[in-house]
């Protein structure tokens, strides 16, 4: 089926069904998952078009695509996430433009974030992405060193530390992947434990969101389920 701007408001009904439903089997309040529309490859009268149809937050992967795109849709009130690998010297349009990270793996990308957020904006919502199982090609920092890279992130006067993030890789069921988002959410916890104070939770795509709610996501990301497969 061809996904276009026409058939985004019912594939849109039918998402947010799956993540209420999804909350309310956990025992959570549905309005504690947001939603973030992974738009990448997409153009954006269908980013328009699932704006109209009451998508706030969109997420995108690649910054020079993400700045042709935001600028076309300047006029809209939008929350940009971006969730892509981030090198250093692109680190400058994310800072300016967007209202959270969620890939940040070394500490020289954050300080460049914090450095560069404009100060008429507020601090840019950051999380860490973390490794659950070694990749090379993901990113994310390996779970023993997440707690300093954490300790020193947090002291950055430009961005707030929020929480953590993971993409892993594929799982055979349900139950393995709820085993993995477990692991993030327990890491999470952890962090809390010593001090810190994280609320958010960035995991689960088009094939996996449930576990993942089912797990304490307070961010998913979906692109496929939402607009169709990418050309
Ligand atoms: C592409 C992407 C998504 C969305 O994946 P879908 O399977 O299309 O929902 C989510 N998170 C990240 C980091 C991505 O790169």
């Amino acid at each position: 089926m061809l996904i276009g701007p026409q058939n985004l408001p019912s594939r849109l009904e039918e998402l947010r069904g799956r993540i209420e439903a999804a909350a309310r089997a956990a025992g959570r309040d549905p309005a504690t998952v947001q939603l973030v529309a992974v738009s990448k490859s997409q153009p954006a009268e269908s980013v328009r078009a699932a704006a109209t149809a009451g998508v706030t937050d969109f997420g995108e992967n690649y910054v020079s695509e993400a700045k042709a795109k935001l600028a076309e849709l300047e006029d809209l009130p939008l929350r940009w996430h971006f969730i892509g690998s981030l090198q250093s010297n692109k680190t400058r349009v994310v800072a300016e433009r967007f209202d959270w990270v969620h890939s940040v793996d070394r500490f020289d990308i954050a300080r460049r974030l914090s450095d560069q957020r404009p100060h008429y904006a507020r601090p840019l919502d950051m999380c860490i992405q973390v490794a659950l199982v070694p990749e090379r090609t993901k990113g994310g920092v390996a779970p023993a060193e997440l707690a300093d890279l954490a300790a020193r992130i947090a002291p950055l006067p430009r961005v707030r530390l929020r929480g953590l993030m993971c993409i892993p890789p594929p799982q055979p069921d349900a139950v393995a992947a709820r085993a993995m988002f477990a692991r993030l959410r327990e890491l999470l916890l952890q962090l809390n434990a010593a001090g810190f104070a994280l609320d958010a939770l960035s995991m689960g795509m088009s094939g996996d969101f449930e576990a993942a709610i089912a797990e304490g996501a307070t961010l998913v990301r979906v692109g496929t389920a939402l607009f169709g497969e990418r050309a």
